[in-house]
């Protein structure tokens, strides 16, 4: 039997259903995430909700489990057709009535669909903005017995937003035109302004705002000074050999020679970025999307739409520019809430260069003051003394714990006490007026004798060649630390020179101590937390042959891996070892549907296992 075709014809949910059984029936699902059920309830309920949480916080299962509960059509807005069209493969192979209107169907089929909706036929229908809003569509649409529209990526509305989108402001228009009676938004946009003009946007009334913690616990945080990245990189992929990741790259060469370097290393890796031709880049998307195991190579054109939830590593191989960008793009790691690894190499250089954009840009003194401050606040997130988390987190005005899943938790950046080398470099700093930049000073230190050295008179100095037992990068590290604790700091108007604080003055009398942090280079242990309930002694040979065989059924039926089951369901599968279909109920994302159509497989797989 078609598993797709089949879902056509037998939409669920034409009457109330209970919310945890359908979680459980249709989803597969044990349990809520956090946040889920509440907003599942209050959709349910008829209300207008704003939902904002967090990237992979199952926003989609907020309005996919109250469409089933109730009689009649849910239009689900989304402004990718790639979405569209995982969402609808993901809902049908659980036996939901889903299709979706968009371009990639020809005319007749989306009349058709359109048609099938007004027969109330159709549980979740998804469409753009800008075909929704259409004369045709709303003609189309308007006996359609609708009880909701759901919009995704609700801060497209929002010129406050990242994405904006003028199509989503149609979308008040088409909420009168069709007489829908409840809206409901999600996005996971974090911030206030945002969220209160997409409320005024999208909704007739004020909705209930439902806002979910900002913290993916399950995604380990790290971040190191560069110095060899490739290096760094290499080493990295050795402790995440087969897994699926995004490398972020600053530019588009850069993604080019890395993914060479790493394809050079018999790794499956592919770019993608804007410069490469559409076909190239939709395909190697593709690759990315439906097969296990690949790694692709990307500047930040890559992500937005991307939804596969088994990407088990994000490595930054050059610094996003600010924490929105960095948390958005950690975000697409581990959606499944399985553990994942987010590391990123970070560098004075790049830094440096962000402030030159900055101050090179054509905005008013107010807005060069903000983005300055945002360099600022990931400056600091970078050479963070203490957790991560509390820093990342802190940014999106939230308090936490030290969380145990970061690289300063886990104690692998070491403190000492650098009174002695701080009042050495400040030394250099004061000695030579508060003048120079940093290399210059390291210079002065280190005791190396160029022109300009000679030329300045500083092998005089008394500093000269005090720091020779450094290296220079432990140099840079040590300015650098120097400067987030605000010791010094390099001063714009006098040419990057650097200049001392009072605090630094204290240091350099000795009235302060300093403590600084040896640089994080080792990326050796991962120390990812594993997620609460799953099972870590299972049969590895067991789980290869059940992820093969995903891989077999994903492509008989052209849909991605993780739609057939995800990584935590074969993990089970390989922990219990299921020896009949009614073990198999019961499993992470086994509902009726897929117990019936694909449990059967898996099932003969694991006995012929168990045979030898
Ligand atoms: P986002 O909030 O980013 O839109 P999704 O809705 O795509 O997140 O959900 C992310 C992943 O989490 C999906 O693979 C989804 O199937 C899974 N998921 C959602 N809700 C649950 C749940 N209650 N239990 C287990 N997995 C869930
Ligand atoms: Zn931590």
């Amino acid at each position: 039997m078609d598993l797709l075709e089949s879902a056509h014809r037998t939409p669920i949910g034409g009457d109330r259903r209970d919310a945890e059984a359908i979680l459980g029936d249709v989803f597969g699902f044990q349990a809520f995430r956090p946040g889920q059920e509440e907003i599942v309830r209050a959709v349910a309920a008829g209300a207008e909700v704003l939902g904002v949480m967090p990237t992979g916080g199952g926003k989609s299962l907020c309005y996919q489990l109250p469409a089933l509960m109730r009689p009649g059509v849910t239009i689900v807005v989304s402004p990718l057709i790639a979405l569209m069209r995982d969402q609808v493969s993901a809902l049908r192979a659980l036996g939901i009535a889903a299709a979706a209107v968009n371009s990639n169907n020809d005319s007749a089929e989306n009349r058709r669909i359109l048609a099938r909706a007004v027969e109330g036929e159709i549980k979740l229908l998804y469409i753009s903005p800008e075909r929704l809003s259409s004369v045709e569509t709303i003609e189309a649409l308007r006996d359609a017995p609708i009880t909701m529209m759901a919009v995704d990526e609700a801060h497209c509305v929002s010129q406050w937003g990242h994405d904006f989108r003028p199509e989503y402001r149609l979308l008040g228009e088409v909420r009168r035109d069709l007489d829908i009676h409840q809206t409901v938004a999600f996005t996971a946009t974090a911030d206030k302004i945002t969220r209160d003009d997409i409320a005024e946007r999208l909704f007739s009334g004020q909705p209930k705002v439902f806002v979910r913690s900002f913290d993916r616990p399950n995604i380990s945080l790290a971040m190191t000074a560069r110095q060899d990245g490739r290096a760094e990189l290499t080493r990295f992929l050795k402790a995440h050999e087969g897994e699926s990741g995004i490398i972020y790259c600053q530019s588009r060469r850069r993604v080019d020679e890395t993914a060479q370097f790493l394809v050079a290393k018999g790794l499956r890796a592919v770019p993608y970025h804007a410069g490469l031709e559409r076909t190239e880049r939709d395909k190697n998307q593709d690759i990315f999307l439906r097969e296990d195991g690949v790694i692709v190579v990307a500047t930040v054109a890559f992500g937005m739409g991307v939804d596969k939830p088994d990407v088990r590593f994000v490595f930054h191989m050059d610094m996003p520019k600010n924490i929105e960008s960095y948390y958005q793009e950690i975000g697409r790691a581990g959606r499944d809430g399985l553990p994942a690894t987010a590391h990123a190499l970070y560098g004075f250089g790049e830094i440096r260069q962000f402030r030159q954009w900055i101050e090179g840009s054509e905005t008013t003194p107010e807005q060069k003051a903000v983005e300055h401050a945002k360099v600022n606040a990931l400056v600091s997130l970078c050479e963070a003394p203490t957790c991560r988390r509390v820093v990342l987190l802190g940014y999106f005005g939230e308090q936490s714990e030290p969380c145990g899943n970061c690289d300063l938790c886990g104690g692998k950046v070491e403190t000492f006490d650098a009174t002695v080398l701080a009042q050495k470099a400040l030394s250099a700093v004061a000695r030579t007026r508060e003048r120079f930049g940093v290399e210059h000073l390291i210079n002065v230190l280190r005791g190396e004798t160029s022109d300009k050295i000679v030329q300045h008179g500083h092998d005089k100095l008394p500093t000269f060649g005090v720091g020779k037992d450094q290296s220079k990068s432990s140099w840079r590290s040590i300015f650098r630390q120097l400067g987030v604790i605000g010791y010094a700091a390099a001063d714009a108007e006098r040419f990057g020179g650097w200049r001392l604080s009072e605090a630094g003055w204290r240091v350099l009398k000795g009235q302060e101590k300093v403590t600084l942090r040896k640089d994080a280079l080792s990326l050796k242990d991962k120390t990812a937390k594993a997620a609460p309930d799953l099972p870590s002694d299972y049969d590895a040979a067991l789980l290869e042959r059940l992820r093969a065989l995903r891989r077999t059924l994903a492509d008989e039926r052209s849909v991605p891996a993780y739609v057939i089951f995800s990584d935590r369901t074969l993990i089970e599968m390989a922990a219990r070892v299921p020896m009949s279909l009614d073990e198999m109920r019961g499993l992470h994302g086994i509902g009726e549907r897929k117990l019936a159509d694909l449990a059967p497989a898996f099932l003969e797989e694991v006995r012929r296992h168990a045979d030898g």
